[in-house]
């Protein structure tokens, strides 16, 4: 059996966003949690992406993991394999995209890629090799902050050639800009000398050139907008046809509920929208910790509220009542609490027929994840830039939706509800 396209995505949220843009280009796509101990069915998948959880790791611990996931990919015989990272082009002094890319191109015999973090939909955009955040450089944009990968470079060929074992070149943006066959030739030419060429890359324009310029390089490194080309390449080599529907999901019933976590300015707006008309409940650390709340006393709420749901189970506060619990807590404490309430709630929940969760915040999305133990996710329509609808497929199929932070607009909840129905 061949795949396509096997993604190895250094973070859950990152592969689920080069997921959600390979469905939009029309390839049918699949994400799968860490590296599968057993077979998966993937008969029906052109894209596979395997969502790692590397980027922080001590470099070995990251090339072991990555080489790992590419090695079960390889089972399927894909056609090119993509590392993705952060198009802020997260990493520490060690690493880990030099040292990964490295491995990965040692592992497929190869001995060039294309770097290309670039996302101008997103402001992410490359030009004399310099990264940009919304026109200001990457180490004025406030990820010279960061507190794991703070980035105090925005020239990614210096930044690159600091954690890696080759030289690095750049496609400048007169090549980029003249089109994929000069880009080719560039490529072609600073092969002779470089292991990894940066793309300068202003426009979605500019990413599809570069996506057809790199149809015949077995390993792709970049963000998740340099997928935006790929499928095409594929349906000219013949080897799929583009699906008008590789976004459909199954029906499911059952009721649905959001959850939230996430405490961001964007979540706490989507919080106060949806409570104005939904039945909501209020998650506390602290009541959980004086046992004046608990899963019991939840579900029963839940049961007496159902009926006029959807309803919503929330830990999100302000920031000012957030510090207050941390002062009194520990930081740590005050989220482990809240992480494994929403794990124990969402296994209650779908025990008493829930099979449809909005959910807000990366860490909860990730505690929701790991307490449902899904195989893979089937990767649907977008539902706001970065957050595709997904399924957990099966006997008893659930639909997930799993937002970051400041992600989707003040009805993020209520849209995410709709394209579940
Ligand atoms: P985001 O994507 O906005 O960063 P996350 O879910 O990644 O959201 O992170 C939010 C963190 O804050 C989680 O660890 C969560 O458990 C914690 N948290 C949420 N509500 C509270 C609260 N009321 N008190 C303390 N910690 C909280």
């Amino acid at each position: 059996m061949k795949v396509l396209l096997g993604c190895i995505a250094d973070d859950f949220t990152g592969a689920t966003d080069v997921a959600s843009f390979l469905v939009a280009s029309g390839m049918r796509t699949v994400q799968l949690i860490g590296i599968p101990t057993e077979q998966v069915d993937l008969s029906e998948a052109d894209a596979v992406v395997i969502a790692l959880k590397s980027r922080t790791l001590p470099k070995e611990e990251a090339i072991q993991q990555s080489i790992a996931a590419l090695e079960w990919l390889k089972q399927y015989d894909c056609e090119q394999y993509y590392f993705k990272y952060c198009s802020t082009f997260d990493s520490t002094e060690a690493g880990n995209i030099g040292p990964v890319t490295d491995a990965l191109l040692d592992n497929l015999d190869e001995d060039f890629t294309v770097l290309c973090p670039s996302l101008p939909v997103n402001g992410r955009t490359v030009y004399k090799g310099y990264l940009f955040v919304n026109n200001t450089l990457l180490n004025e944009s406030g990820m010279q902050n960061h507190p794991l990968t703070p980035m105090k470079d925005a020239n990614l060929q210096r930044v690159m050639k600091s954690q890696s074992q080759g030289e690095v070149g750049l496609v400048t943006y007169e090549d980029v800009a003249a089109g994929a066959n000069n880009i080719k030739t560039a490529l072609e030419s600073l092969s002779q000398t470089c292991r990894y060429a940066v793309l300068d890359t202003l426009s979605n324009h500019d990413l599809v050139e570069i996506g057809r310029a790199c149809a015949d390089l077995k390993l792709l490194t970049g963000g998740s907008g340099l997928s935006i080309g790929l499928a095409k390449n594929f349906q000219d080599k013949g080897l799929f046809k583009i699906s008008s529907n590789s976004d459909q999901l199954s029906q499911v019933q059952g009721d649905a509920v959001v959850l939230s976590g996430s405490c961001s300015l964007m979540t706490q707006a989507q919080v106060k929208n949806f409570k104005q008309s939904n039945p909501s409940k209020k998650i506390s650390p602290i009541s959980l910790l004086n046992k004046t709340d608990s899963i019991d006393s939840f579900i029963e709420w839940f049961a007496a509220n159902r009926e006029q749901g959807p309803v919503m189970f929330y830990a999100t506060d302000s920031a000012e009542n957030i510090k207050a619990i941390q002062d009194e807590l520990g930081v740590d404490r005050a989220s482990q609490i809240v992480e494994e309430f929403m794990a124990s709630l969402v296994t209650a929940l779908s025990n008493v027929g829930v099979t449809k969760f909005v959910v807000a915040g990366g860490e909860t999305s990730g505690s929701v994840v790991q307490a449902l133990q899904p195989q893979l996710l089937k990767i649907g329509a977008s539902i706001a830039p970065g957050v595709p609808l997904t399924e957990i497929p099966g006997e008893n199929p659930k639909l997930l939706a799993l937002k970051s932070g400041n992600f989707g607009d003040e009805t993020f909840f209520e849209k995410a509800l709709r394209m579940m129905q």
